[in-house]
């Protein structure tokens, strides 16, 4: 998908039973007025995945699955496939600080995970982000370094186009703390030319970046005005209908001004 689509993902967490989740939809498809220039991607448990895949209009919302494992089928009890997941999402989240932290998912794991979902053509929203110790002592740039070639070896430039990177700083996820967007945008300019090193330039400039971190509707503009920033992942502030439609009318505004800017209008 090209950067001129703004992508709006909410990630619910292990938050909304199966009746509050297809509540919800309901509510969020009456209000959300499709727009060409906005993708809207929902990430519910993987409980209410197969449900809401009914429920939805694929052409007002996507689906994305929070996790999965990387293998496509076997003795993995407990597990879901990437395999299993097709037909019934369009992207997954891979690389979660929280998979990362609380389920001590390694670079290796995430990497697998990657190439599971490029193998059965899902979109993997790659995050990465550095803890507040890492930030503090000057450590940001390496992490992220390391994070973005953990996930991306093996990955090939065809099927980097495929992948969208999400900067998660871990200090403001679901902290209420969320990153300044000077800082934000001196990090994605560090990501794209990581990637740039990687991949070449027009890949640099071709791949979709995201902000998330306590990002509210009051602060959703803020980030979406960042000519690098393609759009956000919202934790918290995705849960209620009424608002996560708030942030997804800013990505509109926010897609339509700097659609604007650059047509010198
Ligand atoms: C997230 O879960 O990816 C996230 C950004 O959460 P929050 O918006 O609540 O910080």
């Amino acid at each position: 998908m090209a950067r001129d689509k703004t992508l709006i993902v909410g990630n619910w967490k292990m938050n909304l039973d199966m009746h509050e989740a297809s509540l919800y939809v309901h509510q969020l498809a009456k209000l959300v007025k499709n727009h060409r220039d906005v993708e809207v991607v929902l990430a519910p448990t993987a409980l209410t995945l197969q449900s809401l895949s009914l429920q939805v209009n694929y052409r007002q919302f996507k689906l994305a699955a929070q996790n999965f494992y990387w293998r496509d089928s076997g003795a993995y009890t407990g597990e879901i496939s990437a395999s299993q997941l097709r037909g019934i999402v369009q992207y997954v989240i891979v690389g979660h600080s929280e998979r990362r932290h609380i389920f001590h998912e390694s670079d290796k794991d995430i990497r697998a995970k990657v190439q599971a979902a490029i193998r059965n053509h899902l979109r993997p929203i790659l995050c990465i982000g550095e803890t507040a110790g890492e930030r503090a002592d000057g450590e940001t740039h390496d992490v992220l370094h390391d994070q973005l070639i953990g996930g991306l070896a093996n990955v090939t430039s065809e099927e980097l186009e495929q992948i969208v990177i999400a900067y998660e700083p871990v200090w403001a996820i679901g902290s209420g703390q969320n990153a300044h967007p000077n800082d934000v945008s001196a990090v994605i300019r560090t990501i794209r030319s990581q990637i740039k090193h990687l991949y070449g330039p027009r890949a640099a400039d071709a791949i979709q970046v995201l902000y998330g971190g306590s990002v509210k509707a009051e602060s959703a503009s803020d980030y979406l005005a960042l000519p690098d920033v393609d759009g956000l992942l919202v934790g918290g502030a995705s849960l209620e209908a009424h608002t996560f439609n708030d942030i997804i009318k800013k990505a509109h505004k926010g897609s339509s001004l700097a659609k604007n800017i650059e047509g010198g209008l």
